[in-house]
């Protein structure tokens, strides 16, 4: 199963919401050979890591920034290990899978958990965020909840937050890289993202930033970071010292690195405009099939994880079983979405005319249906590929 084996296709098209495509240029990255984690070579590379860093999450200009060893969940949990005491009330919002995840690590951490809630595929509204802060040392909340499909108002969450005394951690796991993302201007104290994301880099780092009163919070611990392998000073000891701490993985950090440099050399505004354009080209090719966004409210659509209702009758498991037999993978609804939507991952590589003309045209082969290429070709226009 894991040989090469001969396809009709030389790859196989994951047009998930994670992990996305892995970047050419990242994919080369990973040939180099392998050096030591303090070697010089390797902390030039970290430094440009972070810099480039501070510029994808746009942060002030000595904002510390690094790469934690492990996925976009490490960075969520990293968080929560640092900016938590036992007994600290901490506000999370909750609105799909990840902001529960969320919910569930703060409380692992010793948090109270009180938590602001909205309907599935709807975004959390600040003024709940506004009503339930009182007293709340941390607000977390998911920039866009890729469970649904939702892209949730931190920019208005971050004003409600700001002057109360408790710091904001973000989830920019499916935003940063692809989305408008201002950590400074917005003021979000703790933020993260997973490589496999939409800088289509292998998984196993995720980049994360971390503001100052985030890094006074932390020295200001009554005990010691539960989680040391994430503790923000054994962090800086590598990241900033260059002293050792744990060994990071030099490979993925090249990778890493060459992702993050190809994303920047694009431009990020250059990137929002691509997720959009593929984004609304592929609603207008299937909704004549039936297919309609899920999240209603458009200021709420995740452009980067786009949520379809299925239409009435569509056998959701058989054409995605059929489409995978392509190598194609597209994936469904999760709990209660099951079997009612689709969610087409946008992120990175994978928000590309190439990936989604195929989708299309296997489409119009399975369920035998006529102009899917065509409405998707003519809604594109000129987007490059
Ligand atoms: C994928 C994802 C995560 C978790 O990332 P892993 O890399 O799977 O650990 C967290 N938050 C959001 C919003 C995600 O989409």
């Amino acid at each position: 199963m894991f040989e090469d084996r001969p396809s009709a296709h030389p790859e196989h098209l994951l047009l998930t919401p994670g992990p996305t495509p892995i970047h050419p240029r990242a994919q080369r990255a990973l040939l180099r050979p392998m050096l030591g984690h303090m070697d010089p070579e390797v902390f030039a590379l970290n430094g440009e890591i972070q810099a480039g860093l501070r510029t994808l999450y746009g942060t002030a200009p000595a904002t510390f920034t690094a790469l934690l060893a492990g996925t976009g969940s490490l960075g969520m949990e990293a968080g929560f290990a640092n900016l938590v005491e036992r007994g600290d009330e901490v506000l999370v919002c909750v609105n799909g899978s990840f902001g529960r995840r969320m919910a569930e690590m703060a409380g692992r951490y010793g948090a109270r958990v009180r938590l602001v809630e909205a309907p599935l595929g709807q975004p959390i509204d600040p003024a709940d965020v506004a009503a339930k802060l009182d007293g709340a040392r941390l607000v977390a909340v998911v920039h866009g909840e890729t469970s649904t499909g939702v892209l949730n108002p931190v920019p208005e969450i971050a004003e409600v937050v700001r002057g109360s005394g408790a710091l904001l951690t973000v989830d920019a796991v499916t935003t940063a890289g692809m989305e408008p993302f201002y950590m400074e201007a917005w003021g979000i104290d703790y933020v993260y993202t997973g490589a496999q994301k939409c800088l289509s880099a292998p998984p196993g780092v995720a980049p994360v930033a971390i503001s100052e009163r985030a890094l006074a919070r932390h020295a200001a611990r009554r005990t010691p970071t539960p989680l040391w392998y994430c503790d923000f000073g054994g962090l800086r000891d590598y990241w900033e010292d260059h002293t050792y701490h744990h060994t990071v993985p030099v490979n993925l950090h090249y990778a890493l690195h060459a992702a993050l440099e190809a994303a920047l050399e694009e431009g990020l505004t250059v990137r929002q405009a691509r997720v959009r354009e593929i984004g609304e080209a592929v609603l207008a090719a299937l909704t004549p099939l039936g297919f309609t966004p899920y999240v209603g409210e458009r200021a709420a659509r995740l452009p980067t994880v786009l949520a379809l209702r299925l239409p009435a009758g569509f056998d959701d498991a058989g054409i995605r079983r059929a489409l995978r037999e392509r190598e194609i993978s597209v994936t469904g609804g999760l709990g209660p979405t099951a079997g009612l939507i689709w969610r087409l991952g946008l992120m990175g590589e994978a928000a590309r005319p190439a990936p989604y003309r195929a989708l299309l045209a296997a489409l119009e082969e399975l369920l035998n249906e006529r102009g899917l290429v065509a409405r998707f070709e003519a809604a594109l226009g000129a987007v490059p590929a």
